[in-house]
């Protein structure tokens, strides 16, 4: 069944290559479809994971009670309305309360939504409601900066805009101090 729908998607993709040069068979081409099909199953490997999984093995916080951000976590994702690549870092920080997770399971989770058919501003969401949801923190934010190829290489062609999206919860949405601590953690940085 899997072999079949691998099969139509690949043919899907002759057919665009169709539609772009005719009947061209030139070499290149020839293994292009399956190229393209591989690919995909890396780009879109979040559709295979789940968030309770991925930050399922959590310990004991000890009374740790402050920030955890992991920040600069580097993503590609991809567009969801022109299939064209987006890439930027997230900042991903929550406060315990009681459990804590290892560090490299933020960073999965970024991962998990970004190789995903994807807008910027659903991934920063995804992102929060996860560790809030699996992790029950006191605050829990996400910061996600990146550029977009659908406006460097078509449309408006602006090479350099940077879009930013940011999604707070807990602590981090009603108190001001906290949200400015995590904002001078983050820092400003060069894309
Ligand atoms: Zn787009």
């Amino acid at each position: 069944m899997i072999e079949i729908r691998r099969q139509e998607a690949e043919e899907a993709v002759r057919k665009l290559l169709q539609y772009l040069e005719g009947d061209s068979d030139r070499e290149g081409l020839q293994k292009t479809p399956k190229r393209v099909i591989d690919s995909f199953d890396e780009i879109f490997a979040g559709y295979n994971q789940e968030s309770a999984e991925v930050l399922s093995s959590t310990f004991n916080a000890e009374g740790y009670g402050g920030i955890v951000l992991l920040k600069d976590i580097e993503f590609h994702s991809t567009c969801e309305h022109h299939l064209q690549p987006f890439r930027g870092r997230a900042h991903v920080a929550y406060i315990p309360t009681d459990r804590i997770v290892g560090i490299s399971k933020l960073a999965r989770i970024v991962e998990l939504h970004a190789r995903r058919l994807q807008n910027q501003e659903r991934i920063t969401k995804s992102v929060v409601d996860d560790i809030v949801d699996n992790l029950n923190p006191l605050g829990a934010g996400v910061i996600i900066e990146a550029r977009h190829g659908c406006m460097q290489c078509r449309g408006i062609s602006k090479q350099n805009a940077v879009m930013t999206t940011s999604a707070m919860r807990g602590v981090f949405f009603d108190k001001a101090e906290a949200r400015s601590e995590l904002m001078q953690l983050i820092g400003s940085r060069e894309l």
